[in-house]
């Protein structure tokens, strides 16, 4: 059985008091835990960022990324071991700004890759300028008075649709229960069999007293409570620009996994489509190329299978 105290790292956090991110990182452990998914069947990537320090802040497997990458890091990893959970752990910045792309094509190809986007609408680390989420008019070191920041803001939830996302969901780090909550938002993503985006709105204290708990918390309404269905798309396109006085969150948008659903309908394994591309690299004299190569290799000898074989055998 799988408890809390499994997480436990004795590190503790230099986020500032207060920061949205402790809510993210107290519900992610929850979440894992409600899961029954044990510390070492965990993988969380992250980029650069305020809260891309959260693996450090949990006993689990972390890998840091450059900034924008943590994407195509845990597919290249989750291509090569389906038995470790990938999730990627990143700020509005890192993956609305650096990683734009990779985004995109994790969410078209459906990669087996939980993304989990602490949203606080600003670039916190590096003290305070304008992000790809900022609204127009905000003032920072990067986007001076009187103008403020000039550009459009990104909003994820439509991008997400637009590139043909089959989870989208939203929640924010001051309500623990809505994040974890076994139906909802992060329970819920880490359950998607596929890409699974969820945008948490996290405040940032320190660098954007604009969206705090104080404004988040009388504008958010839980489309569960209103009957809502997340397989509608028009709906969800609807609730992706709804924004002001009444902000929705929880699942927005949930379809099942179109990829893994016509792999098994070919008879392919679960999580294994690249498992042919990946074989021929095994084949190769040995030689493993791709990010992957050593989580592949650890895999193949803990299954003790012959060479070429372990991919195969370590379908999950
Ligand atoms: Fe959190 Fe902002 Fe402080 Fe970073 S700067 S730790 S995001 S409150
Ligand atoms: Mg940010």
């Amino acid at each position: 059985m799988v408890e809390l105290q499994d997480y436990a790292s004795p590190v503790r956090p230099t986020w500032c008091p207060g920061c949205g991110d402790f809510g993210v990182l107290n519900a992610l452990k929850r979440a894992l835990v409600e899961l029954e998914l044990a510390p070492h069947e965990v993988v969380i990537y992250t980029g650069i960022g305020c809260g891309s320090k959260l693996p450090d802040y949990m006993r689990v497997n972390g890998f840091t990324s450059l900034d924008g990458r943590p994407i195509p890091i845990a597919q290249g990893a989750h291509l090569a071991n389906h038995g470790l959970k990938a999730i990627v752990v990143a700020g509005d910045g890192d993956t609305y700004g650096e990683a734009g792309n990779h985004l995109i094509h994790a969410l078209r190809r459906n990669a087996d890759v939980t993304i989990m986007v602490q949203n606080n609408r600003v670039y916190g680390l590096t003290k305070g300028q304008y992000s790809p989420t900022s609204p127009k008019g905000f003032p920072t070191k990067t986007s001076p008075r009187p103008e403020g920041a000039i550009d459009q803001p990104v909003n994820p939830i439509a991008l997400a649709l637009a590139a043909g996302a089959t989870f989208i969901a939203r929640s924010w780090s001051g309500d623990l229960q809505h994040l974890t909550d076994t139906t909802d938002t992060m329970v819920a993503a880490l359950r998607h069999e596929g890409a699974a985006l969820l945008d948490i709105f996290q405040p940032c204290v320190t660098f954007n007293p604009n969206y705090s708990y104080d404004y988040y918390r009388p504008r958010v309404y839980k489309l569960e409570e209103e009957g809502y269905d997340p397989a509608d798309l028009n709906a969800a396109w609807e609730k992706a620009h709804q924004w002001g006085d009444r902000i929705p969150i929880g699942v927005i948008y949930q379809v099942a996994g179109r990829r893994k659903a016509e792999l098994r309908a070919a008879g392919a394994h679960p999580g294994c489509w690249a498992a042919g591309q990946t074989r021929a690299q095994d084949l190769d004299g040995g030689r493993l190329s791709g990010s992957g190569g050593g989580i592949h290799r650890l895999r193949r000898s803990q299954d003790g299978g012959e060479r070429g074989g372990g991919v195969r055998g370590s379908c999950a």
